[in-house]
């Protein structure tokens, strides 16, 4: 999932000071989930925003902004609104913002209400950590599962540099570092001759932006 944090409110009203009457848009899926953009988000930044002499027309809140056939039909049903709404305030992604962009037919001003952090997976506590970069090229399968693009924080694809310290990565004592983990999960599996393996380096013309996949049928 896409992790997302709300803006502070006074870059907010910076962003909206020529804009009275607004929408908003959130996102029932990831932004709900990392309480940035769900319900009671929106409920609250309505509250804050109308304090502020704001004028909200309306809201609604698509299970995924990101997906056009959502936004689209979120944005038809709410036609007569957006006809005097001045700007919508997004409370997802910057996926889901430029996807209503995408889709607005009025050409009306979109601007973001979070701030677009990182991909990652949320335990069952309900934290998130990134744990892929998106590097277009997998090495999960000789790395026992555990991504050193990621969680090196040089992003090491042979071993460990000599900075490892008892364990632990020469840029955050606090953390582990990967190839140590990596090791240990080899060791673990008795596959440590992937660890002799020299890898190639990878082939980074794969993170050019922006990337497309065009579906055929
Ligand atoms: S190697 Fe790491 S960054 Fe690349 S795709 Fe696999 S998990 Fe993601
Ligand atoms: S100590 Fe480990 S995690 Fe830190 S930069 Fe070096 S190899 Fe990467």
């Amino acid at each position: 999932m896409i992790i997302t944090e709300q803006k502070p409110i006074q870059e907010i009203l910076q962003a909206l000071k020529d804009y009275k009457k607004l929408f908003l848009v959130g996102c029932g899926e990831c932004a709900t989930t990392c309480k940035a953009g769900g319900k009671d988000e929106l409920l609250k930044l309505q509250q804050e925003l109308e304090k502020q002499g704001k004028v909200i027309l309306g809201s609604c809140i698509p299970d995924a902004p990101c997906l056009a056939s959502q936004i689209k039909t979120e944005l038809a049903k709410n036609m007569k609104l957006l006809r005097e709404t001045e700007a919508i305030l997004v409370l997802a992604c910057g996926l889901g913002t430029q996807s209503v962009k995408d889709n607005d037919r009025l050409g009306l001003v979109i601007l973001p209400g979070c701030n677009t952090l990182f991909g990652a997976v949320m335990d069952a506590q309900g934290n998130f950590y990134e744990k892929c970069s998106m590097c277009g090229e997998c090495v999960l399968d000789i790395t026992g599962g555990i991504c050193p693009i990621t969680l090196c924080a040089k992003g090491l694809l042979n071993g460990p540099c000599g900075g490892v310290d008892k364990g632990k990565c020469e840029v955050d004592k606090e953390r582990d570092c990967a190839w140590v983990l990596i090791y240990k999960e080899l060791e673990k599996r008795k596959r440590l001759e992937q660890f002799k393996k020299i890898k190639g380096p990878k082939d980074f013309k794969k993170t050019d932006k922006p990337h497309k996949l065009i579906m055929t049928k």
